[in-house]
């Protein structure tokens, strides 16, 4: 079978060993300790839920249903493959690290949807704000693509007022997105420096400019990771689909960079009409792997921003291959040296959108709020919403796809 193959890719071939040098490696725990942390895993939240319910009967009423949403939206026996860095284990890219007190809350959080409870929780799980409209690429499939190059719409201080008003309502996660937030360097390093660390800061770049100087900088500042864009193993299929012509250059010395200075690194690759086959799917993981990045994000193309009115959006049958190679990359053992895949199609087409207000919800480069970046509902300013009182503020809209 394809998937057990080792498939050379042929980015390294194309460029030559050089780009490829000096990337980092990501750990790979033996088994019997991998095994370990997952039972650990599991004991941790029995005592966490345990703790905070004080009730053995709402313990284990929650956990079953908790069990049964990883199954379902994980697959298999529900158990997510992780990744281990810095001394931490990290089971998503959207999770803060185990172990963690952020970790506890996020977990806690997220029981607090099946049996409530009085323990505080995130108001937030997770924000997408896009804190600049610039951005040097065209992207074939840019979400952002009406508010590009526009004047700015946030000045430093507002990202700074907007940011803590949602970390002071509970706020797990957040991803600095654009344009391209590489542009912004200066102001977003000072907006992660001065904000509270109990939110794990992230970044979702293009790669363009991110060298390693600059990435020791973003870990100094206090930012957990970076995603990096790199929509191909091939780098002239990148470049063209990004619209610059050092997209791929750009894109690999950022992973490999970030990687070095400690930052949690995740590519992304928005999986086209034109790669859906197994064949792509494993390349493009032999790339990762190469690269030492810690997790692979693979999105499905939906008709928005740039792509919109065009008929990109995948078919049963494509779906159905990209479901399957994600159940064997995520559960066969035999495959345990590819990083981790966040694959939200898959989740969310069997326990519902994450987003859409929920636990999330994206805030674009005008400041206006939606439910994702791929579903624009444009529901009202992120700046009205703020000054309204939190007992009458409007709610994002929900998603109408899962
Ligand atoms: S997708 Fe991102 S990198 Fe590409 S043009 Fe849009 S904002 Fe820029």
């Amino acid at each position: 079978m394809l998937l057990k193959e080792d498939i050379p890719f042929e980015s390294k071939q194309a460029l030559g060993n050089e780009l490829f040098e000096g990337s980092p490696k990501r750990v790979l725990l033996s088994n019997w300790l991998e095994e370990f942390i997952q039972i650990w895993l599991k004991v941790h939240i029995f005592f966490l839920a345990l703790g905070n319910y004080k009730s053995f009967k709402k313990t284990f009423e929650v956990l079953k249903i908790f069990q049964e949403f990883k199954k379902k939206a994980f697959g298999r026996d529900g158990k997510r493959k992780f990744t281990s860095k810095n001394g931490k284990y990290w089971f998503g890219i959207h999770l803060p690290p185990f172990p963690s007190k952020s970790f506890d809350k996020y977990i806690l959080t997220e029981l607090h949807r099946y049996v409530p409870h009085k323990s505080p929780i995130n108001a937030f799980q997770q924000v997408n704000f896009a804190i600049t409209t610039k951005c040097p690429m065209r992207c074939e499939h840019c979400f952002e693509w009406d508010n590009l190059n526009l004047p700015e719409t946030f000045s430093l201080k507002q990202l700074q007022q907007i940011t803590k008003v949602f970390q002071n309502q509970g706020l797990g996660h957040i991803s600095l997105s654009g344009g391209e937030p590489m542009i912004r360097f200066e102001e977003m390093l000072k907006l992660i420096e001065n904000s509270d660390k109990s939110t794990q800061w992230w970044m979702i770049t293009s790669g363009f400019n991110l060298n390693e100087e600059k990435a020791t900088r973003l870990k100094k500042a206090g930012a957990t990771g970076v995603i990096v864009s790199i929509d191909h193993y091939k780098p002239l299929v990148h470049n063209k689909f990004r619209g610059h012509k050092d997209a791929f250059l750009h894109g690999v010395k950022a992973a490999i960079s970030a990687g070095n200075a400690g930052l949690l690194v995740a590519i992304s690759v928005c999986i086209t009409k034109e790669n859906i086959n197994k064949e792509f799917l494993m390349k493009y993981m032999g790339m990762a792997r190469e690269l030492g990045v810690d997790f692979v994000q693979w999105l499905e193309p939906k008709a928005e921003g740039h792509y919109r009115n065009k008929d990109v959006e995948l078919n049963k049958d494509q779906i159905q291959i990209m479901e399957e190679v994600f159940e064997e990359l995520s559960h066969n053992p035999e495959l345990r040296d590819f990083p981790p895949v966040m694959y939200y199609g898959y989740y969310q087409r069997r326990v519902g959108c994450f987003s859409g207000g929920k636990s999330s919800f994206y805030v674009d480069a005008v400041g206006m709020v939606h439910s994702c970046p791929f579903c624009h509902s444009a529901d009202f300013k992120i700046t009205d919403w703020l000054e309204m009182p939190s007992i009458s503020r409007k709610e994002v809209s929900k998603c109408e796809l899962y």
